[in-house]
């Protein structure tokens, strides 16, 4: 048992979970009442042989965005500038993985407006596996395309 890390199994892939990465969503859960809903971008990288997925490293809610309790939109800048200062540092290891928010209810469930966003997601980025994670008051879930369509994994 690694506890630097937490493995979610996929179809033919592992994900890894950086313990920094789980925390963070942790304190984001939105337990009060009154917490806003939290939105970020997952960076991360992957084996060559595409069998294992890292997930180190996700921004936080900043200044310029706009969140309330059930909705958040992405306007800080500050969210791609870590992506791209990560991948330069990283020399190309480290890129732009995912997105993950949270849902003020027990264990999450993605909204058609989620599917929609994701879909987006997934057609400006065809070179790669994307993931998204929602978290809930009590469970994450990881969500996944493949061949398939829409796969989910609570954790
Ligand atoms: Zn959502």
């Amino acid at each position: 048992m690694n506890r630097d890390q937490i493995v979610i199994l996929g179809t033919g892939f592992q994900l890894l979970v950086h313990q920094k990465v789980y925390c963070t969503w942790e304190a984001y859960r939105q337990i009060d009442k009154t917490a806003p809903e939290a939105f970020g971008i997952l960076i991360g990288g992957k084996s060559l042989d595409n069998e294992q997925y890292k997930l180190v490293e996700i921004t936080e809610p900043k200044a310029g965005d706009l969140c309330s309790r059930t909705h958040f939109i992405l306007k800080d800048p500050g969210h791609q500038f870590i992506v791209n200062q990560r991948h330069v540092d990283s020399k190309g290891e480290l890129a732009y993985l995912g997105t993950w928010h949270t849902h003020p209810e027990d264990v999450p469930y993605a909204s058609m407006t989620d599917i929609d966003d994701w879909k987006k997601c997934v057609k400006r980025n065809l070179d790669r596996q994307l993931f998204f994670v929602i978290v809930g008051l009590k469970k994450m879930v990881l969500y996944y395309y493949n061949e398939n369509g829409l796969n989910r994994i609570e954790f």
